[in-house]
């Protein structure tokens, strides 16, 4: 049976710590749906999706086992459309481990069959966060350092 991992989050943007999480975690998947998700309720994104889709598309086109998708549900449910039996997820700190901490429990109570999976971060990445580049991109600042793609 294939090792499907589905890799929730925002990515807004998508980074350069993403990319790294995606590249080490097909060490252990043998496919990676990368699924970034919005609020149909509210358009609160920096960043539009359908360009983050793209931008994601773009930097794996040499990847056939790594799709993108968008996503409005619950992550627990998507798995399961899915076949995916583990969630992949990044740590960088004791602040991502509170948080990842309490939604892979929840996530673990809506789906027994799912396993979330972290990689702590590579250390050249341990800084970057999507919030910062949303700073630093709104006073003109130069994100491309942080970014596998061009914006
Ligand atoms: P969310 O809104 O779900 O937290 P993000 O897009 O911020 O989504 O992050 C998605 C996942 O990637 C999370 O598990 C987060 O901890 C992880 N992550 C974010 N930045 C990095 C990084 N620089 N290195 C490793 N993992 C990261």
């Amino acid at each position: 049976m294939k090792r499907i991992a589905l890799f929730p989050g925002s990515f807004d943007p998508f980074t350069r710590g993403h990319e790294d999480i995606v590249l080490r975690g097909l060490k252990v998947f043998d496919e990676i749906v990368i699924a970034i998700g919005y609020n149909s309720g509210k358009s609160q994104r920096y960043f539009a999706i359908d360009m983050m889709v793209q931008k994601i598309s773009e930097t794996f086109k040499g990847y056939p086992n790594i799709r993108v998708i968008t996503y409005s549900e619950l992550t627990a449910e998507l798995a399961r459309k899915h076949k995916a039996n583990f969630l992949l997820r990044g740590l960088r700190n004791t602040t991502d481990f509170e948080y990842e901490n309490s939604i892979a429990q929840v996530n673990r109570y809506l789906n027994t069959d799912l396993e979330s999976v972290f990689l702590i971060t590579s250390p050249q990445f341990a800084s970057i966060s999507s919030s910062i580049i949303r700073e630093v991109h709104r006073y003109g600042g130069d994100v491309d350092p942080f970014l596998p793609y061009k914006l």
